[in-house]
């Protein structure tokens, strides 16, 4: 046991009690059984009175009949009960202002309420004779406050550094003051007189196994009300401080199951009240199966906001994929847009060039051959002389619909410019491409196109050459080239006709 002078040595100054205090105890030492004594100094104080009366009239002493005086009060709730409350109020009223801003002394006291509530409920539920209970478990801690309103600095590293270390408070306090807060408070309570039935516990709340006999169950009661204001208060999880209770609960009192439950809510409730006899703030202090319900409701509103998220996500998805499918076919559509011709529906020049160039290497590659077709509308000027541009350009499109009405899939034919066109043949010799020249030209020929109730007949004039891996000429250039020389030679041989050219070595 540490003596008062260690604490003075260190700085500790422990508060005289204040007068009301020593007056009550006093008072109540001397007539346990008339109260006027203690109804009188109770009475000298009317604020202390009103707050012992709104108190003794709360739910939490479910009092059917209204208490309407101290008297009755002292009567109905007996003596032991009304001193409690007394000290309670006054130590809390004298503890005011005495620390800093750094620490939260309405936290303390928030803590403690609830503590000394879940004591007081554990003790009547187990018939455990402690009238002091509720009145031990408030002020377990006042140690801390002593010391934290001593030496602020001191105080602020232990409750900074236990954090570091992972230290009991107990344990860091000893290791910068060389005391903690249970010898401290022990040694303020003593000197203030109150019963050794409260300062005893006190000096070993957190240390059970060195608590004599006789108040082990005691000490054991602060453990698990210090887990209620850690559960209600506290910031660690609620399931670890829930399990914690629980287990004290069913070890200890044989209180388990639902009788447990509807003991911790009832802590929960009863605090809430008697916070407001200290005026404190119940801020987030409900009941278990509140608390519970809550946490099954934000589970459900989780997964069912999960579920939506799911279909929300799936929708999202299937909206993505087809915005790609369309944004794919908007990109084909444009590709085709951009190697196609607008009048007649052929790949225009560009395409032609690419698809000539691929298909020489993939004839190279393979070792095949390929033809060229080129041809032209035998006097279109004249048609469009005769029948307007308009008719002209219909022509134009008419003879693309046969063109493509006579190529395969794998043939590319294209607008080669003005009323020029171009074939490429895959895989076609120079027979091949001279038959489907031929048929092409003489469809051309009895073609009759319809135009504003005109019927116009045109032909045209077709080149063809044919390459092969084998050529020794490899350039495209030369290619054409040798296809519109063929092209010329029609022309030349009156038009309406196929003349072949074929490259060197073919
Ligand atoms: P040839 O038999 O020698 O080929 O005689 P041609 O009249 O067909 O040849 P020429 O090159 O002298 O004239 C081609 C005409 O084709 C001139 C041009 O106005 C016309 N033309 C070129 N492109 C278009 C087009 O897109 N629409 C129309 N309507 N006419 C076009
Ligand atoms: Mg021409
Ligand atoms: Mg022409």
């Amino acid at each position: 046991m540490i003596a008062v002078d260690t604490l003075i040595a260190k700085k500790i100054r422990l508060p005289s009690p204040p007068t009301i205090a020593i007056r009550i105890l006093d008072a109540v030492r001397r007539d346990d059984r008339s109260f006027s004594e203690l109804a009188g100094v109770i009475k000298s104080d009317p604020a202390l009175t009103a707050r012992i009366l709104k108190v003794a009239n709360s739910p939490f002493y479910r009092v059917l009949s209204g208490v309407g005086s101290i008297e009755k009060a002292l009567s109905v709730l007996g003596t032991n009960a009304i001193k409690n409350i007394a000290l309670s109020f006054i130590i809390a009223g004298s503890l005011q202002g005495t620390t800093d801003g750094r620490f939260d002394l309405d936290h303390f006291w928030k803590r403690s309420v609830t503590a000394a509530v879940a004591a007081d409920l554990i003790a009547r539920l187990t018939d455990l004779d402690n009238d002091d209970l509720f009145v031990t478990a408030l002020l377990q801690d006042i140690g801390t406050v002593i010391m934290a309103s001593s030496c602020p600095d001191d105080y602020l590293r232990v409750l900074n550094e236990r954090v570091v270390a992972c230290l009991p408070l107990e344990e860091m306090e000893r290791a910068v003051f060389g005391f903690d807060h249970q010898q401290a408070g022990a040694e303020l309570l003593s000197m203030w007189k109150l019963p050794e039935s409260v300062h005893t516990p006190i000096r070993y709340h957190h240390a059970s196994d060195v608590a004599s006999h006789e108040y082990r169950l005691v000490v054991t009661v602060l453990d698990i009300s210090q887990r209620f204001a850690a559960l209600f208060l506290g910031s660690r999880s609620m399931e670890t401080e829930l399990n914690a209770i629980k287990s004290g609960l069913a070890s200890t009192f044989g209180i388990k199951g639902s009788a447990a439950d509807t003991l911790i809510d009832n802590v929960a409730e009863r605090t809430i009240e008697v916070f407001a006899a200290f005026d404190l703030e119940p801020g987030n202090i409900r009941p278990l199966s509140q608390m519970m319900q809550e946490a099954n409701e934000e589970l459900s509103n989780l997964n069912s906001s999960y579920e939506l998220l799911v279909v929300e996500l799936k929708q999202a998805k299937e909206k993505a994929e087809k915005l790609a499918q369309e944004l794919g076919e908007a990109n084909e559509k444009l590709m085709e847009l951009a190697f196609r011709d607008g009048l007649t529906g052929l790949y225009n020049h560009r395409y032609f060039q690419e698809a000539l160039d691929r298909e020489m290497a993939r004839a190279d590659r393979y070792g095949r051959g390929l033809s060229l077709l080129l041809f032209d509308i035998d006097h279109f000027k004249r048609i469009n002389d005769t029948y307007g541009h308009m008719r002209g350009d219909l022509v134009l499109n008419e003879l693309g619909r046969v063109i493509a009405d006579f190529v395969r899939v794998s043939d590319v034919a294209a607008r080669y410019g003005g009323e020029e066109f171009a074939v490429v043949l895959p895989e076609t010799d120079l027979a091949g491409a001279k038959t489907l020249a031929e048929r092409l030209r003489s469809s051309v020929e009895q073609l009759v196109i319809t135009a504003d109730g005109e019927k116009i007949t045109f032909t045209v004039s077709i080149g063809i050459t044919s390459y092969h891996a084998r050529s020794r000429v490899k350039e495209k250039a030369r290619l054409i080239d040798m296809a519109d020389k063929a092209l010329y030679i029609s022309k030349q041989s009156g038009r309406n006709r196929v003349s072949v050219m074929s490259l060197p070595g073919c």
